[in-house]
This record gives structure tokens, C-alpha cells and sequence, in this order.
């Protein structure tokens, strides 16, 4: 999670266990707009198997589900998915155990070239799309695919973040004067803000580097609202000025 970051410093924000696994969540946004129910994010595939759940070590003690159904919805209130990209463990729940769509009434925003990368996988970026999570939706035509960045809804936009792969998109949500911005893997963690911190699941890390100098000093600046999709303790921060230089996310 930390790439070429040194264990001796990442250890001490994200302590690992002794197969060198850290605490992670996944942390979906439902964005309750006008009367509609938009979710960013749809959680972590559930088909992988014993083995695969093992490897990570998963606890499912919360799902997007429970999280919608203690606001006494379902799936079939949600009126629009954004995928900030396809990988299992943020689109996997695209897809029913059955194979249909788990949000029959929604379409899915996509970006153009996130939908051609993830069915047109290579040896390195293979293992983090699931064929079985992506194709049902294509299929039934509920992908809406866009290319770039684009309003979705008044205040509502969808903003490409290169470096974690070339088709990863962030969501931008502008309401009461305020903002907030889902970053996607841009900074999977609070402990990421700082720039060398650069995953080595990252396809192109200097991208990320660049993405991160194009948009950290300008979402400071607006004081947005920061939404990461891993961090274990946090999903909403505040960038601070770091005296040495960057940027420091604080949990809010
Ligand atoms: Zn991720």
C-alpha cells in the first residue's frame, strides 16, 4: 500500500500484522441529491472464495447494504452508481450473486477509457477486474460512459484522477457553498496525503504525483471535504498545510 516507502516509516501510521496486512475499509458515498440516491462506490467483490477472502482477511460485519438499509433503503432506490474505476474491491458489488445487476434502477458512470482498459486487461493490471462484476452491466447497456470530466447534476461532477490507472475518476460534489471531493485510489488513506506516499499498486506512480501537485493545493484552497475509500478510521478529512512541504490529511 505504500510502495516505495519504507516499512520503518509507513509502519507507524498503518502498523501491519505479521503477514504484513494493515487495516483497510472500504468506504462508499451515498450522495442524497434533489430526490435522487447516487452511490459512489459498490463495494468489494463477494465471489473470490475462501482463499481470496483469506488473503485479505475480510470481515463483511458492514456492507454498503446494511449502510443503506439503516437509512431504509434498498437497492432498488438507487437512482444512479458511480464506479470511480473497476477493480474488485470498488466495483465488485456491480453484480448480484446471480449475475444480474444489484442496482436494477441505476445507471453506472464509467469512464470511456476505464471500461476499455478492464476488458482489455495485460499480465499487470489483470488480477484487479473481475470479468463477472463488469460484463453483466455492459450487457444489459446500464453502463453510462463518459469521457473526461462531466456534469452529471447540477453541482455534481465526475473528474478523471490518472496514476492508480488511466481511467480512475473522482466525484466532485459542490452544495451550500461547499465542496466535497471523492478521491478515489488519488489517496486510498489519510496516511497518503503526503506525495511520495504512492501505492505500488499504482499502474503509472509519477501520474499520481502530478495528479495529486495538480489538484491537493487547489481542493486546500477551497477547504473541500475529502472522501478517501480506505481509510480504517476515517472516510471524511480536511487538508492541512504541511510545514515540510505538501499536504496532511486530518479525519474530521
Ligand atoms: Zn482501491
Amino acid at each position: 500500500m505504500f510502495g516505495s516507502v519504507p516499512k520503518v516509516l509507513w509502519d507507524r501510521v498503518a502498523p501491519a500484522d505479521d503477514l504484513n496486512r494493515i487495516r483497510l475499509r472500504i468506504n462508499p458515498l451515498l450522495i442524497q441529491l434533489g430526490d435522487e440516491n447516487i452511490l459512489v462506490e459498490t463495494g468489494f467483490w463477494d465471489q473470490g472464495g475462501e482463499k481470496f477472502e483469506g488473503m485479505y482477511a475480510l470481515e463483511r460485519d458492514e456492507t454498503v447494504f446494511r449502510g443503506l438499509d439503516a437509512l431504509g433503503l434498498g437497492p432498488g432506490d438507487i437512482h444512479l452508481v458511480i464506479n470511480t474505476h473497476l477493480h474488485f474491491d470498488h466495483a465488485g458489488r456491480n453484480v448480484t450473486l446471480t449475475g444480474e445487476p444489484t442496482f436494477p434502477n441505476a445507471r453506472y458512470v464509467v469512464q470511456a477509457q476505464e471500461l476499455r482498459d478492464a476488458r482489455h486487461t495485460h499480465e499487470r493490471n489483470r488480477a484487479s477486474y473481475v470479468p463477472a462484476t463488469i460484463d453483466p452491466i455492459a450487457d444489459a447497456g446500464l453502463f453510462e460512459v463518459v469521457d473526461g470530466e462531466h456534469e452529471l447534476r447540477p453541482g455534481l461532477s465526475v473528474l478523471p484522477l490518472p496514476g492508480h490507472n488511466l481511467g480512475q475518476q473522482g466525484v466532485v460534489l459542490r452544495a451550500g457553498g461547499q465542496m466535497l471531493v471523492y478521491v478515489a485510489d488519488l489517496i486510498p488513506t489519510l496516511a497518503h496525503a503526503p506525495t511520495p506516499y504512492i501505492m505500488g499498486y499504482d499502474l503509472y506512480p509519477v501520474t499520481t504525483l502530478e495528479t495529486r501537485k495538480q489538484y491537493l493545493g487547489q481542493w486546500f484552497e477551497e477547504g473541500a471535504l475529502i472522501c478517501t475509500p480506505h481509510d480504517p478510521d476515517a472516510a471524511f478529512a480536511k487538508l492541512r498545510a504541511n510545514p515540510k512541504g505538501g499536504f496532511v490529511l486530518e479525519g474530521v
